[in-house]
């Protein structure tokens, strides 16, 4: 049995350990709570931990345990997985920022709804950094070319960039995707677009954080080292 705050503890140290490694400021580096498939009474738990970020995959998942989660004000909810535009609409106000962002046409959707709202909804690109035909996310030599689109959409504010890297075996063999991901940020800042900042760095989960911290992360998301095994759907 993991106790839920026992580790969101143990957890803390890590990143704290890994940042010193790296020469940063443990501040720089914010822990999210990735809830898929728990409970709102675990997820409370996390929270009671002082966990003040949550990652939702799902839109129908949050909606049905929003009411349940021991919001205060502070605690900040955003969304990770696959986004169907026909969801936007019920994950707004739930929500303060969209990770999974794509395609210009999920921007467009969320800016759409969020101006009729009459909110504002930041967003990040989510690359493709390992150049995984299986997987979603922007081919990282296309991030300009969105990130200047979505620059220029009115609700909408890019904020930076998240990634979900291959999964690797060795040891280490994993970090240039991270380091590439740092690269682009890099660069896209050096752009200087108007309305994008690249302050956000989303990257690290339970296996990788500390190789993520090493390389710029400023959020890691993290589930089952806060939770323990998920049951599969
Ligand atoms: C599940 C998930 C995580 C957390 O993964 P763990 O290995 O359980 O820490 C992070 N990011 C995304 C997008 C996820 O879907």
């Amino acid at each position: 049995m993991s106790n839920i705050s026992d580790n969101v503890k143990h957890l803390r140290e890590e990143i704290a350990t890994a940042a010193a490694h790296a020469g940063r400021d443990p501040e720089e580096i914010k822990l999210m709570a990735v809830t898929k498939t728990q409970p709102a009474a675990a997820v409370n738990q996390a929270i009671a931990a002082g966990v003040t970020l949550l990652g939702e995959n799902r839109a129908q998942e949050l909606c049905a345990r929003y009411e349940e989660y021991d919001k205060h004000p502070g605690m900040e909810i955003h969304f990770i997985g696959h986004l169907q535009t026909n969801k936007v609409k019920m994950i707004l106000g739930k929500i303060s920022l969209v990770q999974s962002v794509s395609s210009l046409r999920l921007a467009e959707e969320i800016s759409k709804q969020s101006a009729a709202a009459g909110i504002s909804t930041d967003l990040l690109l989510e690359i493709n950094i390992g150049g995984e035909e299986s997987k979603g996310g922007v081919p990282p030599e296309e991030t300009e070319q969105l990130a200047r689109q979505i620059a220029l959409l009115p609700a909408v504010r890019l904020c930076g960039l998240m990634a979900i890297p291959p999964i690797w075996e060795e040891n280490g063999v994993g970090e240039r995707y991270f380091a590439g991901m740092q690269e682009i940020q890099v660069d896209i800042r050096g752009k200087k677009i108007d309305n994008v900042s690249m302050d956000i760095l989303s990257m690290g989960m339970s296996d990788d954080f500390a190789a993520a911290i090493k390389h710029g992360s400023t959020m890691v998301r993290v589930g089952t080292a806060i939770f323990g095994y998920r049951h599969r759907k």
